[in-house]
């Protein structure tokens, strides 16, 4: 059996927990490793290593981190086919996902190679008599990242790509599920010119996690999961003086208006419901039709393209999208199937009971629809994470717009009309963190930044872009002068610019 194991100080390191986790084939239903789990002592060495690291990569020039980050682009372009292999092997999403995965990953890395740019402060030149005013950001020291399952390339990149190019070093916790492109993704900073000990992974569970939030010598930590761990990290991070950003869970809604282009919506629906079976934060598992006829003509036109949908392995490049990451997710989300048919909500096409010729084992659920979903339904309030489009409707275009607003979750949304002034009004009004107009799923640009609003995030610093650069640095302001001549008597009043 494989064994995965921890990366500290640019070597495999065993962890000490005493525990380990499976690490399965989704495809297949079968174990293809073990995962060891760290113990707080894993931790402490992997703190040690990056404790030891950070003077020398924190004086490093900015330039010159950013040739780093040059190579490991390079090198991760290189082995992107391996990378995409072992991805989708753990984690059950079709290769071309996979590589759609580690892509936007390597966009943020792209927006650290120009960190000397966004690293450059501000000046006043005479901002008193002889008095000059500048700042400057430097790095916090070690931060750590915390990872869910779905993302295990293009999520550890956003953190530690920002975190390493501001000059920090890095402690990664990947998801315990799929947990070897994370490594592999070390190894290869490493073969970019990194220092030993800028970039170390830990595996484990809430162990592994507690031991990091209690770490004093861990400045900053960067989480995204679901929104009760996110909640847990972010709470008990800040009660130990720790900056924290926790993104969470999500229930993105797409609303339809009548005079919307249905050809492309239905098209750009279906991807976005069922794309990586579902399990995307910004994917789109809520669609809200405004007025009986729109959600009659989108119905009938649903349904088609989602019987013609072909479930298959990761490796079936005719597949759109395959197997969830386990049978417990599997079964969750069977649960919630029944769950909504039990609420009383119109089961059109249930995915249950659907298997893989050949793959009987794998974790395989069909698409499935539901229509005539309301509001006091669990399955509507709460992220089912699976192939699963649940339709509400609503008669009009506030009714739309209060829907997403009043969700708990406030990841992303999208609306989708020609109407110009009704997407303006929506995109300023509607209480979500990332809207798109016409636009299925709106993950902001690396150079822009990524975030949602209520139990979607805790902590107000969005991921990469200049959000990103200012969550993993502190700003250092300088007031100067160089006095000549007479010395001033002292003064107790508080110096003022009047
Ligand atoms: P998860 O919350 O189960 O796990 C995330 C991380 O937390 C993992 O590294 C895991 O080991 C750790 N963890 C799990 N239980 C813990 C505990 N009790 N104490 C401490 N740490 C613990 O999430 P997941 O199932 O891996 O990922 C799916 C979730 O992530 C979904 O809710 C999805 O919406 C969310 N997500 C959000 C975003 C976003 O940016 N908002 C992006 C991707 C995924």
């Amino acid at each position: 059996m494989r064994a995965i194991q921890n990366y500290i100080n640019g070597k495999s390191a065993a962890a000490n927990g005493g525990r380990a986790g499976r690490v399965y084939n989704p495809n297949t239903g079968s174990q293809q490793a073990e995962v060891a789990f760290s113990a707080a002592r894993d931790v402490d060495a992997a703190v040690a290593a990056a404790v030891a690291a950070f003077p020398a990569w924190a004086a490093t020039n900015p330039q010159r981190r950013a040739r780093v980050m040059f190579a490991f682009k390079q090198l991760v372009e290189k082995n992107m086919d391996e990378l995409a292999h072992l991805l989708s092997s753990e984690h059950g999403k079709v290769i071309a996902d996979s590589k759609g995965d580690i892509q936007r990953g390597l966009e943020v890395i792209e927006f650290a190679c120009g960190i000397p740019h966004a690293l450059k402060g501000e000046y006043t030149e005479g901002a008193g008599p002889g008095i000059d005013v500048y700042s400057m950001r430097q790095p916090l020291g070690v931060c750590a990242g915390i990872t869910p399952f779905n993302f295990p390339a293009m999520i550890p990149m956003w953190m530690f790509g920002v975190a390493i190019a501001t000059g920090n070093t890095f402690i990664l916790k990947p998801s315990e599920k799929d947990p070897s492109v994370p490594v592999r993704l070390a190894e290869l900073m490493m073969e970019a010119g990194a220092p030993v000990g800028v970039l170390n992974v830990v595996h484990g569970d809430k162990e592994a996690v507690d031991a990091i939030i209690a770490h004093p010598d861990i400045k900053a930590i960067s989480f995204v999961g679901s929104s009760d761990i996110a909640h847990y990290i972010y709470s008990h991070g800040t009660a130990n003086h720790k900056r924290v950003q926790a993104m969470g869970g999500a229930k993105n809604h797409g609303i339809i208006m009548p005079d919307a282009d249905m050809d492309q919506a239905v098209k750009d629906l279906v991807g976005a419901a069922y794309g990586s079976a579902g399990e995307r934060c910004m994917a789109l598992p809520v669609v809200v039709p405004v007025g009986k006829q729109t959600a009659d003509e989108l119905r009938e036109r649903l349904l088609p393209e989602i019987e013609k949908l072909k479930v298959g392995i990761s490796t079936d490049a005719d597949a759109q999208y395959g197997p969830v990451v386990s049978s417990a997710h599997k079964q969750k989300v069977e649960d919630y199937i029944a769950l909504g048919a039990k609420e009383g909500a119109e089961l059109v096409r249930d995915g249950r009971n659907f298997t893989l010729q050949g793959y009987e084992e794998g974790f395989f659920i069909g698409p499935t629809l539901f229509d005539n979903v309301k509001t006091d339904m669990r399955t509507y309030q709460e992220e089912i994470f699976g192939p699963v489009l649940q339709i509400v409707r609503a008669e009009s275009f506030e009714e739309a717009l209060a829907l997403p607003s009043q969700h708990q979750y406030g990841n992303g949304v999208a609306i989708f009309t020609r109407n110009g002034r009704a997407a303006r009004e929506f995109a300023s009004r509607v209480n979500v963190g990332m809207v798109g107009i016409n636009v299925p799923i709106p993950v902001p640009v690396a150079y822009h930044t990524f975030g949602g609003w209520k139990r979607s995030a805790f902590g107000d610093t969005n991921q990469h872009g200049m959000e990103g650069v200012k969550f993993f640095t502190k700003v250092k302001t300088i007031t100067a002068r160089w006095p000549e001549g007479m010395t001033d008597d002292s003064s107790f009043v508080i110096p003022t610019m009047r």
